[in-house]
């Protein structure tokens, strides 16, 4: 985008230092935590940071026990196998534990979600997503156990900071036997009813990957209950050794632990996880208010039942607000109107003036690698994948009007009034 030569961006000035999506935002007390483990000798993947980091998060969410992980997506996988092992049995030697199984999961998420499902051999039923939280939806998830009534497993995740309405997916589960794997990656420290997101799972999973709300560089943890569940998972994390003299292997094994560096980061940014949310939250209430008058909404939440973590603050267009533009798979178009916009335009200003933002995530029943899994909508007979504009494809419809707005921690309040003005701009 041109920007010098488009008038409606006049007397605006590109930021000199970029400003970022989500950035890490170090204090401090991470590099203390981190020499200790130096000057000790435990840089490994075990030590007093793991533990203590592991004490940390059980304390926050409640859980009973939480098992540090080297990222959510191995703390995913490993939740989902267990949750298999728990329904089919342990799986023929050397094999996946959803081999021939239906699985329903979150559609429009991130691909770390859905793509454990497809690690232990099973398929992804793909839910629908609802307006009201932009998280899995019930209905959709009922007209999903009607259609398949075979299914066992599903994989809810909270978008974005926000918990989905997730006492009917339990309601919903519990009359039909499922178990749940609970993705809270975006949403630790968020909570429904009082209760933190990781709480809701059979199994839950949290991630400190370097852009959510704290971070430990990277890194994950599972969930759970029970000591043999927790005992299970660190064995498969640590490649299935047995108790021998040699390596004996009884099971598939994993390297997936977290190291005790990781470990010392995360320690020393836990105290920080309410600052965080409070400079979030601000960040979101700063473009509720700076974009009110324009035809947009911003990302909903519950206000009666959940508490977000205000990971990201998203908007979304009206359609009538809505200029022309088409994605492909791997590029875009769009044509400027007056008086309208859309999430390409409004990156592309963005961008221009050296602000990231980001598309929604794309729902994974668009994307080519889950084309031919089955996707299940509210509206209609259910059955209604892939057929575009036909309204009942809420992912579709979000994807195409929303997008993630610049809600780096450290970005000032002057800051964010220009990146408001840049949108604003880009409907004149
Ligand atoms: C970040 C994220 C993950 C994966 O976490 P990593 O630690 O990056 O592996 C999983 N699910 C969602 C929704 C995420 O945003």
């Amino acid at each position: 985008m041109n920007v010098q030569a488009d008038p409606r961006f006049a007397g605006i000035v590109p930021f000199s230092s970029k400003i970022w999506l989500a950035s890490p935002t170090m204090h401090g007390g991470e590099q203390k935590y981190v020499e200790e483990a130096l000057r000790t000798n435990w840089v490994s993947t075990v030590g007093a940071n793991i533990r203590e980091a592991e004490a940390a998060i059980e304390r926050k969410t409640g859980r009973k026990y939480a098992v540090a992980l080297s990222t959510g997506t191995a703390a995913l996988h490993l939740a989902v196998r267990l949750c298999g092992e728990k329904l089919y049995g342990r799986p023929k030697a050397g094999h996946g534990a959803l081999e021939g199984r239906r699985v329903f999961c979150s559609d429009m998420t991130f691909g770390a979600t859905v793509n454990p499902v497809a690690y232990e051999g099973g398929e992804a039923v793909l839910i629908d997503t609802e307006y009201d939280t932009w998280n899995m939806d019930p209905a959709a998830l009922e007209k999903a156990f009607a259609l398949y009534p075979e299914v066992r497993l599903i994989v809810v995740a909270h978008l974005y900071g926000t918990p989905g309405k997730i006492g009917e997916i339990r309601a919903i589960a519990g009359k039909h036997g499922a178990l749940i794997v609970e993705d809270a990656a975006e949403s630790f420290g968020a909570a429904y009813k009082g209760v933190q997101t990781g709480m809701f799972g059979t199994e839950s999973v949290t991630s400190f990957n370097g852009n959510k709300i704290v971070t430990g560089s990277s890194g994950g943890m599972l969930l759970t209950d029970t000591e043999e569940d927790a005992n299970r998972v660190r064995k498969w994390a640590a490649q299935s050794r047995e108790n021998a003299p040699w390596y004996q292997h009884e099971e598939l094994g994993y390297n997936y632990r977290m190291s005790n560096i990781v470990a010392g980061v995360l320690r020393g940014q836990l105290p920080y996880l309410e600052e965080h949310i409070a400079r979030k939250k601000a960040v979101y209430e700063r473009y509720r208010d700076g974009l009110k008058g324009l035809p947009v909404s911003m990302n909903p939440f519950d206000g009666e039942n959940s508490t977000p973590n205000y990971w990201l603050s998203c908007m979304l267009l009206d359609r009538s607000a809505m200029c022309r533009q088409v994605r492909g798979e791997r590029e875009s178009l769009y044509r400027s109107e007056p008086g309208k916009s859309c999430p390409e335009e409004i990156l592309a200003a963005l961008a221009a003036f050296n602000a990231e933002g980001r598309p929604i995530w794309k729902p994974m029943h668009m994307q080519p690698v889950y084309r031919m899994n089955p996707f299940v909508t509210a509206g209609g007979d259910g059955r209604v994948a892939h057929i575009a504009g036909n309204g009942d494809d809420v992912g579709m419809d979000i994807f195409d009007r929303g997008l993630c707005l610049p809600s780096d921690n450290k970005m000032t309040p002057g800051d964010q009034d220009i990146i408001i003005q840049i949108i604003r701009s880009c409907f004149d």
